[in-house]
């Protein structure tokens, strides 16, 4: 492998991991963020986000010396490939917001040398690719798309062992040079071109959310018919042509990505006179089992919700994240505040500033009083709790498990009584 010099540009989730694990497998990484509190913090090996992995990488990075931080643009000068991980968030109409992609590329075009690559690695609409070329305006530079497919929790993991890499670039060649980045990668390198690649990306996310909306309908379904999810779910999956991941129900589908990319198809579809129904549809149904959930805690606890105390464990999206952006967990705990219940949080790791409800250091004193325990988020931690403790400290027993963490024996043994999604058998006398 020839290390190559590489610019990050943006450490967020995205940008800190491809930095940090360009930099394990052996290339010189510069990573760059206007957020100069933030690059300070990792200069001094202070890692602002919780990954598995992750602080491990970035030490290794700054004491072999391949691994920097700033916030000056002009380190851009000194690559041979600069990478854009940005963000691209949702616009009111849907679409999705490239300032700051078109922002960055701005600035680094006049900086960059003779032949460099500029790969954008965050999720942007088909036909950026010309965009960042456009806004590149420069004949002697290359721009390739190479859309990042790693989930926050296992995000080391998922770039140094990835199903695949996908790079799209119009010329052969250059697109060789960026799949060099990744050769001690054990992985299948797909190259194809530029929009095919954009739209891999949203095609892949819009899959995923498609099957959680699915598996979430059915849930719904159990709940009217007397199914059992995990009958149908098991049944379902064991199908190869179906496959068992995606196939486990939840509060509904979330994060930083799935919205905002669901939608943000949607809207590159329409403005082309095209419309994608079963996608549209995925998102109308993710509406309903928020929807679902919030009844379905009024319904337990037999009272308005505006009478109602209800404890809430979980706030990020899923667990092993900080990440609490659009997290599924707070819409709902929204809903419920909106509609007068008075509702305590408690997640393991969070930050209390972005929860908006009133918070708790550990799981027992959320439960001070309450009519009902509501777990919206699958941290392990709440499979283990002490539940004669969790019993002890509840106004009334019942507890709501949309994630299906809470033993069921163990719950019954505390006296609790449990309700899971799509799992009304178990509700029956
Ligand atoms: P993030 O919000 O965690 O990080 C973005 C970083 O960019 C921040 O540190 C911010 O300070 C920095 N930044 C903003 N403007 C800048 C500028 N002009 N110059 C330099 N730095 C700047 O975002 P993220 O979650 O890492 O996502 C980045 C992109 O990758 C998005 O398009 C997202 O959709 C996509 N993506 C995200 C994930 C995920 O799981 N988070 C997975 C795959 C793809």
């Amino acid at each position: 492998m020839n290390p190559e010099t590489v610019t990050i540009i943006g450490t967020g989730y995205v940008g800190l991991t491809t930095a940090a694990c360009l930099a394990h497998l052996g290339h010189r990484v510069h990573a760059m963020d206007i957020d100069t509190d933030k690059v300070d913090a990792l200069n001094t090996g202070q890692v602002p986000i919780v990954e598995a992995g992750i602080d491990r990488l970035v030490a290794e990075g700054l004491s072999s010396g391949r691994l920097s931080f700033t916030a000056d643009y002009a380190v851009v000068a000194d690559a041979t490939i600069t990478m854009l991980c940005l963000p691209t968030p949702p616009k009111p109409d849907g679409g999705l917001d490239l300032a700051y992609v078109e922002s960055a590329v701005k600035r680094i075009a006049p900086l960059l040398s003779a032949d460099s690559i500029v790969v954008t690695k965050s999720t942007v609409p088909v036909g950026t690719h010309d965009l960042v070329r456009t806004w590149l305006d420069r004949s002697d530079a290359h721009a390739v798309s190479n859309p990042e497919f790693l989930r926050e929790g296992t995000a080391v993991e998922d770039f140094l062992a990835p199903d695949r890499v996908v790079i799209g670039a119009a010329n052969a060649a250059i697109g060789e040079r960026v799949a060099s980045l990744y050769s001690r990668l054990d992985t299948t390198i797909m190259h194809t071109d530029p929009t095919s690649a954009e739209l891999i990306k949203y095609a892949a996310n819009t899959f995923l959310a498609t099957k959680l909306s699915f598996i979430n309908e059915m849930s719904r379904l159990c709940d009217h018919l007397g199914a059992d999810i995990d009958s149908v779910a098991a049944g379902l999956g064991s199908d190869h042509r179906i496959g068992s991941a995606f196939l486990r129900p939840g509060p509904g589908w979330g994060g930083s990505c799935f919205p905002k990319d669901t939608l943000g198809l949607c809207h590159l579809a329409q403005t082309t006179d095209h419309h994608l129904p079963v996608t549209e549809a995925a998102y109308a149904s993710n509406q309903l089992q928020l929807d679902h959930v919030t009844c379905e805690v009024e319904r337990i606890s037999q009272r308005p919700l505006s009478e109602v105390s209800i404890a809430v464990w979980g706030a990020t999206f899923k667990a092993e994240t900080d990440d609490t952006r659009d997290s599924p967990a707070l819409d709902i705990v929204a809903r419920l505040t909106q509609q007068g219940a008075r509702v305590t949080v408690y997640d393991p790791i969070a930050a209390p500033e972005t929860i908006p409800a009133r918070t708790t250091e550990d799981p027992y004193s959320a439960c001070t009083g309450a009519d009902i325990l509501v777990v919206l988020t699958e941290w392990a931690e709440f499979g283990s709790v002490d539940l004669d403790k969790v019993a002890a400290q509840l106004g009334n027993p019942h507890v709501y498990d949309t994630r299906a963490v809470i033993d069921p024996a163990a719950a019954e043994a505390a006296g609790l009584v449990l309700h899971r999604l799509g799992k009304p058998a178990e509700r029956r006398p």
